[in-house]
């Protein structure tokens, strides 16, 4: 099937072969990494494998750290203000859709955020412009969710933070290594992997080192990143088996030429699917302004919104499945992450157009 749920979502199928391969007996050591313990030098291989290609992939600088998490992208909600701030700083939040509205709500546990932008009033459709923003001057940092798997909505490039430390942190969950990006520019950048990079499990935090090191004396030790820092990610058991997989896409990422190969590809399909929708006369509608579209995550509706039904119906007839736009907005929605071949854009294309032939 091509499957075109948001997450988890599809993962490159010579990546499952190789995982399947290797699952019994990984590379001569009579264990499934399933079996090895996250101290024994096998494991330790496999994630300072997983971390060099990253920082391979992202070209890393030296003064960023790299840590492999559990808990999802919704636990640093709680985490980066916990260990970023003090309980009376002030953060800044631009809110484009549902996550970053979540991650806002959280950080009132730990700080003082403030919404400095949202979009909620236009139905989550839009990135404002960046000198729009009326940033508060002693912000400890600015908060956005670089792209919002719900709405479609994706910054195509990102708002200096006018605040003392220059601090931007952003939500990558759904565009996490789906195109190059200047790690540089950011504080911390912050993905659940089970979209573009493993299955669920894992939380990758990408962190520049002198942030590290001041979390709030309440800090679980789970949530401190000094902790995870000083122990390499190992300071407890951590979801081996993902970290592997993780490793396994980025040596996949990596043999297809790096992130403007990917990104190549991924502008490629995206394209095909937002002009089908645009030149369907408005039987297809997407409503996310042109120049902010998602790359990875397409919602649309149908105008006949009671067709909708049978539209997912006859295409996960056709093997195309979780289309289903999410609860909270309806219609439908076309998860194509990195692992989503164009052959499969191209089929649902080719089903859009046929389907609305038979019901225009
Ligand atoms: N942020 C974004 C952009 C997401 O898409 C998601 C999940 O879909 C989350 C945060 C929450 O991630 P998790 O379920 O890993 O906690």
């Amino acid at each position: 099937v091509f499957n075109f749920a948001a997450g988890p979502a599809t993962l490159p199928e010579n990546v499952l072969l190789r995982a399947q391969s290797e699952l019994y007996n990984w590379r001569g050591s009579g264990m499934s990494v399933m079996e090895m313990s996250h101290r024994g030098k096998e494991f330790l291989s496999i994630i300072q494998k997983a971390e060099s290609d990253l920082r391979t992939l992202l070209d890393i600088p030296s003064e960023y750290s790299v840590l492999f998490l559990q808990g999802g992208a919704t636990t640093q909600f709680a985490a980066i203000p916990l260990n970023l701030c003090t309980p009376e700083d002030t953060v800044d939040f631009v809110v484009t859709g549902s996550w970053g509205d979540k991650a806002f709500k959280e950080a009132h546990k730990f700080c003082k955020p403030k919404l400095i932008w949202s979009g909620k009033s236009e139905k989550y459709t839009k990135i404002p412009s960046f000198n729009e923003l009326d940033q508060t001057p002693d912000a400890r940092y600015l908060h956005i969710c670089a792209n919002e798997t719900i709405h479609g909505v994706e910054f195509k490039d990102y708002p200096t933070p006018k605040n003392g430390s220059g601090i931007l942190v952003a939500d990558m969950s759904s565009n996490f290594c789906s195109k190059p990006v200047d790690v540089s520019k950011f504080g911390v950048i912050y993905a659940g992997a089970q979209k573009n990079v493993g299955p669920s499990g894992v939380t990758i935090v990408i962190i520049r080192k002198d942030l590290i090191g001041n979390a709030q004396g309440v800090t679980p030790v789970m949530l401190d990143y000094k902790i995870h820092d000083e122990n390499n990610s190992l300071y407890n058991t951590p979801p081996c088996y993902g970290i592997y997989t993780c490793g396994l896409v980025f040596e996949d990422l990596l043999e297809q030429g790096g992130l403007k190969e990917v990104e190549k590809k991924n502008i490629k399909k995206g394209e095909i699917l937002y002009n089908a929708i645009d030149e369907s006369n408005g039987f297809y509608r997407c409503p996310v302004e042109k120049s902010v579209r998602s790359l990875m995550n397409v919602p649309f509706t149908l105008e006949k919104s009671e067709l909708e039904a049978e539209f997912i119906k006859e295409a996960a007839k056709e093997k195309m499945v979780q289309l289903k736009g999410h609860r909270s907005v309806g219609g439908m929605r076309a998860s194509i992450y990195n692992a989503m071949p164009l052959a499969g854009v191209e089929k649902l294309v080719a089903f859009m157009k046929d389907f609305q032939a038979r019901h225009a």
